[in-house]
């Protein structure tokens, strides 16, 4: 039987186990990313690992999330790690360089390679046919120090694309129109691979921007064959010798098939406050629009911006809208600037930032209250705007710019034919991309430094002691479903600048939820939390596992977790339990739980189902769904007291 690409690059790759969708498998990482917000854990861990120098193929820290250095605490993160990259051997992107997805596709991403990286959007360079995976920071860790990395082996889906766009529809509607069909749960434990005669008829660019957003589908990765489209792009970067071509067997068996005719597409939007609350943009049509932002790693390449400055060439936006540009890269601010692009956006009344995530996690541009933005951006979960109760709608910046021209939503189609000349941009590509600057890319070979440089807000990591016999406490906080990381720890400017300091962190533990759980898991001495489905959806970051952790949390039991989420509980030796609907709906917050079987015996011989006590009164079952290794990992008290133990044995 053939086999799919996704299996290829596996089978390449893979040191342990069996390509059996559901089954445990080990690869070999070749490249490694990392960010501000999570790479200074990460180096941290490497450190407290013991570990010397990086052993992949390639690792790279971008500075990116929190590039405005607002107090020392952000400026001495970026010294760090900046320091951190120099003494192991990573490349190193300096702050306002631009998004790590943006930055490493147009550098470093490679036909057939595996890459880890500790953000959710790592899956990115998958369309260039890099197999690229997000995960938590410690995994990264250990990634980096020449470890396998183990994932559930995915179903691989095929995602047949059929005709061609028609214009005014673009690479953002396609991931919309699966968002819409799948909805964010749609792809947990699969990697969609795109096929068919539509993928020739995508660019690179337009590839990198459904990749990216299939995060938002809970896939584990997205990934694209590579063809010409692709030697064209890698030529234009000026990167050819990297190019592979690499694709399915004709023969390969896919675990099921989703068709997409491209040329059924038109402007599609997400409503507040899900990526899958996807319509028509012609539906929506006439609501006021305060803010359009055009950027983030979906839609803030050079070949995004281009066609909102072609609509704006001449024109002016509306009084009443802030149009604002946040390029991905540097390199697209630059080239845009050159090519004369950026003084036609600001002629037109645009505002240009620095190339950043910033407002896409709520770091300047907030919205004002009570009002609308658009946004190209990935996702638009309650208050990641910064404002709570906010009302952000995602789209492509066709529709964005249509909307800061009209000064509400429209669909650019209509407007075209209320203006009579605007034309739909379509999609181009500079004849060659302009590389990054020396100074602002730095290789190994090029460090500034060659030891830690730590700030006072540079912490250690706190270590928890092995699973203990009982498990259990009080119900801290009882959660609906689609919890976010963003809920457990907000990633706002005010709250991320203690991300190296885990104690003061902590204080921000579930905030946005209830003000009061970190002071009470404190005053508990631990407990236990509950929720409904999908809990820990969203980004990796994995201080969502490690403050609750150091508030002394000992299991979570939820309807279900999110992948990313429940691998980082592991990590932190929580114990991610699954309950039914019928629990969950009978227990109590402040209920008494106890998980009854001697907890860190019952984890280590496999068992699966746990029985919980509630308030000594009745009793349920919470299963537990975790490999061998994840459960010497919990028995341990996560993955640095398990890889620590492992090294001082060996
Ligand atoms: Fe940055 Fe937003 Fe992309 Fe995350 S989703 S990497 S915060 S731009």
């Amino acid at each position: 039987m053939g086999q799919t690409l996704t299996e290829k690059i596996l089978d390449d790759h893979l040191v342990e186990g069996e390509l059996t969708p559901g089954e445990e498998i080990g690869i070999e990482i070749d490249q490694v990313l990392t960010q501000d917000t999570t790479g200074t854990l990460v180096w941290l861990q490497f450190e407290a690992l013991g570990l010397e120098e990086v052993q992949t193929e390639l690792a790279a820290q971008y500075c990116d999330h929190q590039t405005y250095q607002f107090d020392f605490k952000n400026t001495d993160d970026h010294r760090f790690l900046r320091s951190a990259a120099g003494t192991f051997g990573a490349h190193f992107s300096r702050p306002g360089n631009g998004i790590c997805h943006n930055v490493h596709k147009e550098n470093f991403a490679e036909p057939g390679k595996t890459m880890l990286g500790s953000d959710s959007h790592t899956p990115t360079p998958g369309g260039l046919g890099e197999l690229a995976i997000g995960s938590g920071g410690l995994d990264v860790a250990v990634a980096m120090g020449g470890g396998a990395y183990y994932i559930e082996m995915p179903e691989v889906v095929n995602v047949r694309l059929e005709g061609e766009l028609p214009e005014w529809a673009t690479a953002k509607d396609v991931i919309l129109e699966l968002l819409r069909r799948l909805s964010v749960k749609g792809g947990v434990g699969k990697v969609l691979e795109y096929t068919g005669p539509g993928v020739e008829t995508l660019t690179v660019p337009e590839r990198t921007t459904i990749t990216n957003m299939g995060t938002e589908l809970g896939a584990t990765s997205s990934i694209f064959p590579t063809d010409d489209q692709t030697k064209d792009y890698l030529e234009r970067l000026g990167r050819e010798e990297v190019f592979e071509e690499i694709g399915p067997d004709e023969d390969a068996e896919y675990a099921d098939e989703i068709v997409v005719d491209l040329s059924d597409l038109e402007p599609l939007i997400a409503e507040p406050s899900m990526p899958d609350n996807v319509v028509p943009v012609s539906e929506v049509e006439g609501v006021d629009v305060e803010q359009v932002m055009i950027g983030s790693c979906t839609n803030g390449a050079y070949e995004d911006i281009l066609p909102a400055a072609k609509m704006l060439e001449g024109r002016n936006i509306d009084k009443k809208t802030e149009m604002i540009v946040a390029p991905g890269s540097k390199q697209a601010s630059e080239m845009l600037a050159r090519e004369g692009w950026t003084a036609e956006m600001m002629a037109a009344g645009v505002n240009f930032s620095e190339a950043t995530c910033g407002a896409c996690i709520g770091i300047g541009h907030v919205p004002a209250s009570d009002s609308v933005s658009l946004r190209t951006f990935n996702r638009n979960f309650e208050g990641r705007s910064g404002i709570e109760d906010d009302n952000v709608y995602l789209c492509s910046p066709e529709v964005a710019t249509a909307a800061a021209i009209k000064g509400e939503i429209v669909d650019p189609r209509n407007l075209a034919d209320e203006l009579g000349d605007l034309e739909a941009p379509g999609l181009e590509m500079p004849d060659q991309y302009i590389g990054n600057s020396e100074s602002d890319l730095i290789a190994p070979e090029n460090a500034v430094d060659d030891e830690l440089i730590k700030g006072p807000n540079i912490g250690d990591v706190p270590l928890k002691d092995p699973l203990e016999t009982e498990v259990g406490g009080e119900a801290l906080l009882k959660m609906e479903d689609n919890i976010t990381t963003d809920h457990i720890i907000p990633a706002t400017q005010d709250i991320l600048m203690y991300r190296s300091n885990v104690p003061k962190l902590s204080e921000f533990t579930l905030s946005r939820v209830d003000d009061t759980f970190a002071e009470r898991a404190l005053e508990a001495d631990g407990g236990v939390l509950v929720a409904g489905e999908n809990y820990g959806q969203g980004s990796s970051r994995e201080h969502a596992a490690l403050c609750p952790m150091y508030l002394g949390i000992e299991t979570v039991l939820a309807q279900s977790f999110a992948r990313i989420h429940k691998a980082n509980l592991f990590n932190f030796g929580i114990v991610p339990l699954t309950i039914d609907e019928e629990t969950y709906e009978k227990i109590e917050q402040g209920d008494d739980i106890e998980v009854v079987d001697d907890a860190a015996e019952a984890v280590k011989s496999g068992q699966e189902e746990f029985t919980i006590r509630v308030n000594d009164d009745w009793e349920a079952t919470g299963y537990l769904d975790a490999s061998d290794r994840e459960r010497e990992i919990l028995a341990a008290g996560g993955k640095l007291s398990h890889t620590k133990m492992q090294h001082d044995d060996g």
